[in-house]
């Protein structure tokens, strides 16, 4: 398999110093709440870049150099400058939302470390959290907004490009959060694709409220913006999640020219304005609109041009993106053409993993193009033979790049497993320039897809896959019937998944959706569920077994709001998902 290298031989603490020395007054990170202005706070280059040097010879004075360092506090400057802080000592930074048990019981842990940085503000409320889960007594704080050290006694730490420089934690869609190891040289290297990917500048504005703790909102957001040397004006992600218009409305105030968000985002932008809301904005300086890290859907496309054309809101813009924090962040993204590309598949092709090109419609499932494959090579691979898929197939996603990260942190057995697998034949593959030169072992993505025309389609991951009857089916295409029934409905709030219910019995599908209680009436509990259940068979061929409207919040998901399709299977065998309406299977027929 080609591995493609772009050996770069400088670190993350060269960009900073260099954009320090050649931009030092310009502005690289604002930070307000509401995305408003109000109460904003900023740092210059030379400011994070003096900053960075306060926290380093602070974690110097603590022997920080190649130890991991937790930064352990909520998205924004702080968390920014104790980013470089780490790096700047030579340390491996492992960001960590402070706010949120489930991923500090995760990664605390599993990290394993000894200093951690946080801020007086909420250093306490930090102690109490671990206190509760038992973790972290005897960690040694630094504190960001009172170090010790001065940042004129720093002295540069001795690292390269092959100096481990962080722990990035992966979402824990499916599994406990498992901790991938990023050099220097990763990141470097996957930040030029993103560039790449989308022509950025030091000249773009660019406007995110994506938590910075790891991939999409540190690598494509934070760190990408230092490298290309551009402003990021920040916000906090719950205010956004408050009032999802606030990131339209900074937007549009700010002139930015790139944001990035999951496709949930701007749907919820358009469910969540008025037409007056939106004709009040200015969207036309926005180049760059990137969307990743859940599928992306054509629906959510079209239905965000067609609500914000008013605002001038160029339909080109939409770059979508597909990556995993394994690869660092971006395997594909960004297209030769004026809009993302849709294929059109038919469902009992698809069911087959075929692909056969169809009209759209209800027989047929519409899968965007995520552009084309940035820095490495990939192939498509049967998972279960691990060998190569014909042209019209579609397989499991496999990954080689210098992006791709060391490992997985103290997990030997999974690394091997995802981060060296080999297929049966290793001279075919897909490489941007058609070089051979290593046989580098594949990362294994976990996600189906295909390669048209050198651009990546991606279909869903393999743990999710719905099989019944040996066919194929994705779940967040049958979760989006579900909450297409009822306005009331709480977008992105969805679990479809089968569950076996006994030895020998066939597989059965449940369907799980929020709603929210002002907006639809227990009087029309029935009429949802009953909906749902013939959208789904029309749909997709498939009687629904159990189908369950939860209160909001009550299908787990992580931090970043991905659907916990495993866990929520476990919560509903163990009778914990507290459903306010149920449709179970009225007869055997059903089954
Ligand atoms: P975990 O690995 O802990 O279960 P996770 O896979 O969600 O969680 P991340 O590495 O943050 O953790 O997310 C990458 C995953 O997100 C990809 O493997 C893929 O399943 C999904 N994803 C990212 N971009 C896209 C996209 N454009 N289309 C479909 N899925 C995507
Ligand atoms: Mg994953």
């Amino acid at each position: 398999m080609a591995k493609h290298s772009r050996r770069t031989e400088y670190t993350l603490v060269d960009v900073l110093r260099n954009r320090a020395q050649v931009l030092g007054d310009k502005v690289a990170f604002t930070f307000s709440y509401d995305g408003d202005g109000v109460d904003e706070v900023t740092l210059t280059f030379a400011e994070l870049d003096r900053r960075a040097r306060a926290i380093a010879a602070d974690l110097t004075g603590h022997g920080a150099a190649g130890e991991r360092v937790l930064v352990l506090c909520r998205p924004g400057l702080d968390h920014i400058a104790g980013f470089f802080g780490c790096l700047y000592a030579g340390a491996v930074a492992v960001p960590v939302h402070e706010r949120l048990a489930p991923r500090l019981s995760a990664v605390v842990p599993d990290a394993r470390a000894r200093l951690a940085l946080g801020v007086t503000q909420t250093h306490s409320e930090i102690m109490t959290a671990l206190d509760a889960l038992d973790e972290g007594r005897d960690l040694v704080w630094g504190l960001m907004d009172a170090p010790a050290g001065d940042p004129d006694a720093w002295s540069p730490p001795v690292v390269d490009d092959t100096t481990t420089a962080m722990i990035q934690y992966t979402s824990g869609s499916t599994t406990t959060p498992k901790g991938v190891v990023l050099k220097h040289l990763n990141l470097i290297d996957n930040m030029e694709s993103i560039r790449e990917s989308w022509q950025g500048t030091d000249a773009d504005i660019a406007c995110l409220w994506l938590p910075s703790h790891h991939d999409m909102g540190l690598i494509g957001g934070v760190l990408s913006m230092v490298y290309l040397g551009c402003t990021a004006h920040l916000m906090s992600p719950t205010s956004f999640v408050k009032r999802p218009m606030r990131w339209m409305e900074a937007l549009s105030r700010r002139g930015a020219t790139y944001t990035v968000a999951p496709d949930f985002a701007y749907q919820m932008c358009v469910e969540n304005s008025t037409p007056d809301e939106r004709a009040a904005l200015d969207l036309s300086h926005l180049r760059t609109a990137m969307n990743g890290a859940e599928p992306v859907r054509a629906g959510t496309l079209s239905a965000f041009a067609e609500a914000f054309a008013v605002a001038g809101f160029d339909p080109g813009a939409f770059e979508p993106v597909y990556g995993l924090a394994e690869a660092t962040l971006l395997v594909s993204g960004g297209s030769d053409q004026a809009a993302p590309k849709v294929m059109h598949i038919d469902r009992t092709a698809l069911a087959a993993d075929e692909i056969v090109e169809t009209e759209p419609g209800e027989h047929s499932m519409a899968i965007v193009s995520c552009g084309r494959l940035r820095g490495g090579a990939a192939l498509i691979v049967d998972p279960v033979t691990q060998r190569r898929c014909g042209d019209g197939d579609i397989g499991e996603i496999w990954w080689a790049a210098s992006s791709v990260g060391q490992g997985y942190w103290g997990r030997p057995e999974s690394t091997e497993q995802t981060f060296g697998a080999f297929v049966d034949s290793p001279d075919n593959f897909d490489s941007p320039d058609g070089s051979d030169d290593s046989e580098a072992p594949c990362l294994r993505t976990g996600d189906l897809g295909f390669l048209r025309a050198g651009e990546l389609y991606v279909a869903g991951r393999c743990k999710d896959l719905i099989v019944i009857r040996g066919g194929h089916h994705y779940p967040h295409e049958i979760e989006h019937t579900a909450l297409a029934v009822h306005p009331g409905l709480l977008t992105g709030r969805a679990a479809a998944f089968a569950f076996t219910p006994g030895v020998r019995q066939v597989e059965q599908l449940v369907v799980v959706v929020e709603a929210d209680r002002a907006k639809v009436d227990p009087a029309e509990h029935d009429t949802v569920l009953e909906t749902i259940h013939e959208r789904v068979a029309q749909r997709f061929g498939l009687q629904v077994h159990s189908v369950l409207v939860v209160e909001p919040m009550s299908i787990p998901t992580t931090s970043s709001g991905k659907i916990q399709r495993g866990e929520c299977r476990r919560r509903f065998l163990a009778g914990e998902l507290a459903p306010v309406a149920t449709r179970r299977p009225a007869t055997a027929a059903d089954d």
